[in-house]
């Protein structure tokens, strides 16, 4: 028996869970998403990511199907089935399916939800001792970055891209400015001081990005919200890539040059820690027995 997803309100094999060819997901890009991580069963920072999803819905004109306490009941029956394994829960919710393919969205919608889960994969030591490989693309993506749409073409293509040319990710440069990587926040680190583009609609609030900027603060390390140039991209001496289930990459090398001294920096190293102790955190809730955060 595969493992179970949601679909609109059951929790089915894989391979019964089917949408019709004319959802407007699938057809327009029509939906909105999200990725959760969960350790040891608990869903982590499950608020925060259900309320973007909240943001991004409401930036398309469509209703939220559940309620917050439904989704986190969603979110725990899909990790109840295998709590020692780390995981992360993909939602995605569309617009609906249509019998008449139009661009222009119907006045009501019945939206359809997905959810499914896949293993997080241990952390990669060889990425912790050597760092990853990036490079700099010109950001082709739409302005409105800040929701979180199925739109990925640009971001696959970019993937591509640095997949050809070796690299694990690529950083989007748009007027000039480093915005983020294909699906991770930008931090680096610039004379000693911690800097992330601020939030707009040219990057993804991070749920990640706001964990560190609070594990900053909480740690007294300087810090701030600031545009990054691609010269201070270039002078940077640490580069960090972050997301819900990569965490923070620390990134080695930039279109072929190093990045500082060539190897994860002493700022990754104790952002890193603090990061994984509040993992930590999460696996003590669970050996206490509780189901979900705060
Ligand atoms: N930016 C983009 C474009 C992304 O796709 C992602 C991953 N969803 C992120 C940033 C990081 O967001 P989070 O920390 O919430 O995973």
């Amino acid at each position: 028996m595969s493992e179970s997803v949601y679909l609109n309100g059951q929790f089915v094999s894989r391979e019964d869970a089917c949408l019709p060819v004319t959802d407007r997901g699938l057809l327009f890009g029509d939906s909105v998403y999200e990725v959760i991580p969960t350790y040891a069963g608990i869903p982590f920072r499950a608020e925060q990511h259900l309320d973007r999803l909240q943001r991004s819905l409401d930036a398309i004109g469509m209703g939220n199907p559940l309620g917050p306490d439904e989704w986190l009941e969603v979110l725990m029956r899909l990790c109840d089935t295998d709590p020692d394994q780390d995981r992360s829960i993909y939602i995605q919710v569309t617009r609906g399916a249509y019998d008449i393919r139009t661009h222009r969205p119907p006045a009501a919608s019945d939206p359809n939800v997905i959810a499914f889960t896949a293993p997080i994969p241990a952390r990669d030591s060889r990425i912790v001792r050597e760092g990853i490989k990036a490079i700099t693309l010109a950001d082709t993506r739409w302005h409105r970055c800040d929701i979180k749409s199925t739109n990925l073409l640009a971001n696959v293509m970019a993937q591509a891209e640095a997949l050809k040319n070796e690299a694990e990710d690529a950083i989007f440069i748009r007027n000039g400015f480093a915005r983020e990587g294909t699906s991770s926040n930008l931090f680096i680190v610039l004379d000693e001081l911690l800097l992330t583009p601020p939030n707009s609609d040219e990057i993804l609030p991070g749920i990640t990005r706001d964990l560190i900027l609070e594990l900053a603060a909480d740690a007294g390390i300087s810090h701030a919200e600031a545009s990054i140039d691609e010269s201070e991209l270039r002078q940077a001496s640490e580069i960090w890539l972050t997301s819900s289930t990569r965490e923070i990459a620390p990134v080695v090398e930039l279109n072929g040059i190093p990045v500082g001294e060539g190897r994860p920096g002493p700022h990754w190293q104790r952002m890193d820690q603090l990061y994984q102790a509040a993992k930590e955190r999460i696996r003590l809730r669970a050996r206490s027995g509780e189901k979900h955060e705060p």
